[in-house]
Order: structure tokens, then sequence, then C-alpha cells
């Protein structure tokens, strides 16, 4: 077959993107929590991994001082010492690294119920159901570095995007303690000034041939004609060069939904500011109709109901409570809601800037158990 009638095709759904997700990373993670720990380590470059006695194993992370030096994680301890003679190790105290993240995960749990943990300093959210945009989603990525700093000390860098592709290559251009959001449109323009080695699985040997045709940014490869790359890099160039002119190279929602759905939530802004409680309460019943909606057409039940209130200088509060039995009926979910809000009533209706439902503690429900059809 010859190049010019080699036709590949595009799907519709390679040309939609209809996800936010966000891609949290820990900033030089072990490391940080040992300056944390011992702040007379801030200034010096600085690894943890091996044995710091006998000068043996490798960097398991660094700060960016040692990275300065060219050290990164993986490297032989002898490497890095000859790299930087006044290099300083610690072994490590993997204990106290699993607590910390595991009290971090727990953080980044609260704003999506849809969640990857990565690794012990990764994770990924899916906001498409909890931002109503990039704006909004920016909003929740500022809130989450600011929790993570106020309980654990730490910072991180976050990356939002259509794709967790995305998402992630968009976090690893600002680091430290970074956010950089990267919408739909403004792919190609964001990957063009990129090395073409940030993308992952672009290794050393596919830089290298890459480079043997002049490719050396994600820009030199979009340029390129698809039959072009498809014919010298075969299919997965071509994925590469999808992926740099701005085509869903991954099925975003399908994975993360895989997983078994935790909770149903539904939260709506306001930007009014001669709000009323009757117009929330319009917002609050519409986001219970849908969120009963949802779950009946997966035929669940629930048990918790949760509030979630954000006021306009980003004060967030949410309130949860539990039922005694598994229930189905949006009646009583407003009525806990109603519940839950006597807390702010006393607050300005003009001062909220968002309120969440959420209903959680899911069950599927037994069509055979009649007993639930008496609570409509
Ligand atoms: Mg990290």
């Amino acid at each position: 077959m010859t190049l010019a009638n080699q036709v590949i095709y595009f799907s519709e759904k390679e040309q939609t993107f209809d996800s936010i997700i966000l891609y949290m990373d820990l900033d030089a993670f072990f490391a940080s929590v040992e300056i944390r720990e011992n702040p007379d380590l801030a200034d010096k470059p600085l690894v943890v991994g091996g044995n710091p006695k006998t000068k043996q194993g490798v960097v398991s992370t660094c700060n960016y001082k040692a990275r300065k030096y060219g050290i990164h994680s993986g490297m032989p301890i002898s490497q890095a010492l000859r790299l930087c003679p006044h290099l300083t190790m610690v072994r490590g105290s993997y204990q106290l690294y699993s607590e910390v993240s595991k009290s971090i995960m727990n953080i980044v749990k609260h704003y999506s119920s849809t969640m990857k943990v990565a690794g012990n300093d990764e994770a990924y959210l899916d906001l498409t159901e909890i931002a109503s945009d990039y704006e909004e989603a920016r909003r929740l990525a500022v809130e989450l570095k600011d929790d993570i700093f106020a309980t654990e000390r730490l910072t991180c860098s976050i990356g939002i995007a259509p794709t967790r592709i995305l998402a992630k290559i968009a976090s690893e251009t600002d680091k430290p303690d970074g956010l950089v959001v990267v919408k739909p449109l403004e792919i190609t323009e964001f990957m063009n000034p990129l090395k073409i080695t940030i993308i992952p699985g672009v290794g050393k040997k596919s830089a290298e041939s890459f480079s043997r045709k002049k490719i050396y940014t994600c820009g030199d490869l979009a340029k390129l004609p698809y039959q072009l790359v498809y014919q010298k890099f075969g299919k997965y160039g071509l994925k590469t060069w999808k992926l740099v002119n701005g085509f869903n190279t991954e099925n975003t929602g399908e994975k993360f939904l895989s997983s078994e759905r935790k909770s149903i939530s539904e939260e709506r802004t306001f930007f009014d500011r001669y709000q009323k409680w009757e117009n929330i309460w319009v917002q609050i019943d519409s986001s219970i109709d849908t969120i009963i909606a949802r779950m009946r057409v997966k035929n669940m039940s629930f048990k918790t109901i949760t509030l979630k209130i954000r006021f306009k200088n980003f004060e967030t509060y949410t309130r949860s409570h539990s039922l005694s039995s598994y229930n189905i009926t949006e009646k009583l979910v407003r009525t806990v809601v109603q519940k839950l809000l006597e807390e702010f009533e006393n607050k300005k209706p003009e001062d909220i800037r968002l309120i969440g439902v959420k209903i959680s503690n899911l069950k599927k429900i037994d069509n055979n158990q009649k007993t639930l059809t008496q609570f409509f």
C-alpha cells in the first residue's frame, strides 16, 4: 500500500473532550517530609535512600537543590556523591511517609469521589461532575493545595486538563508548587514548545529515533503529516502524534467509573449578589432531583447525606448525616439538607458561593426486597 492511499480513521470520540481531570503530585515527597521534620536540611542538597554509612544503594528521592547537580531518583548513591561530594544523605522514615501519604490522600478524596491513587505521592481526580468549568476546577485546585499545606506543610504540583495524560504533563511543566490548567482548545499551543520526552512512554530509545528525524519538541512532531509519522514510527508514533495535535487519546471516563461509584453529588455555584434563600432552594431542589434520578438509574439506595457550603471568602464547610437504614427518597434528602443548613441560617444568602449535596454509603437494591417500597 502506498502512503497516498493510507487512510487513518479519526473517530468522533478522539475529537471530543468531556472530562476535567486533576492530577496532583507532591513535590520531592520523601525529601520534603525530611526537611519538614528537620528544617536545617532545607538549604542542603539532600537525598533520601541508600545507606549513609556504606554509601551504597540508590537515590529514592532528592530535593530540588540536589537536582541542580543532576541527581535524580533511581541513581546509584555512588554516582550522586561524585556529582555532589557534600551531599546530605538520610536513610528515610518510611513509616512516616506512609502516614503522611494516607493523610494527604484523605484530603484529596474530599474533592471528588472519583479518584485514582497513582502512587504514595500522586493521584488523579475526576472533577467533571464537581467543577462547572475550568475556572471552578482551578479554584478547587488552589483550595486543595492550601488544604494539603495547612495540614501537612507540604507543597504539591497540580495539572488540570481534559485527560489524565495531559493533566500529568501539565503538572510537570511547573514544579515545585505549581498549578497549570490546560483547556481543550489550548492543548496544541501548550504542547508545541515542550520537549518530546515529557510524554510518558517516550523514553531514551524513542527520543533517539525521534531526534534522528529532527523531532525534539512536541511541535516538531505535530507538524508532520500523520501518514509519514505512521510509516516511520508505527502505531505508537501515531498515538503520540494525535496527543500533540490535541486529539483525545484516552477514554477518560471509563477507567475512573469502572471502580464502584461511592457517592453521587451535585453542586451549584452562585454569583448573584442579590441572592435570596428561595432561589438557593430552587437550586438545591434541582440538585437533589438530579442526584436521586441518577441513583435510581443505577438501582441504588443511600445511607449518608452530605451538605457542602462555600462562602465568598472560600471558607468551605461540609456537614454529613447518616441514616439508620438505607433510603431512596428525595424527600428525606431535602429534610436532612434543611436540617444541616440550619447551622448557616444566620449567614447572608448573597455570601454563598456554592452549595453541594451528596449521597454516599450507596448500596445496590435487591429487587426482591419489598421493604424499600414503603419509603415511596
Ligand atoms: Mg512527586
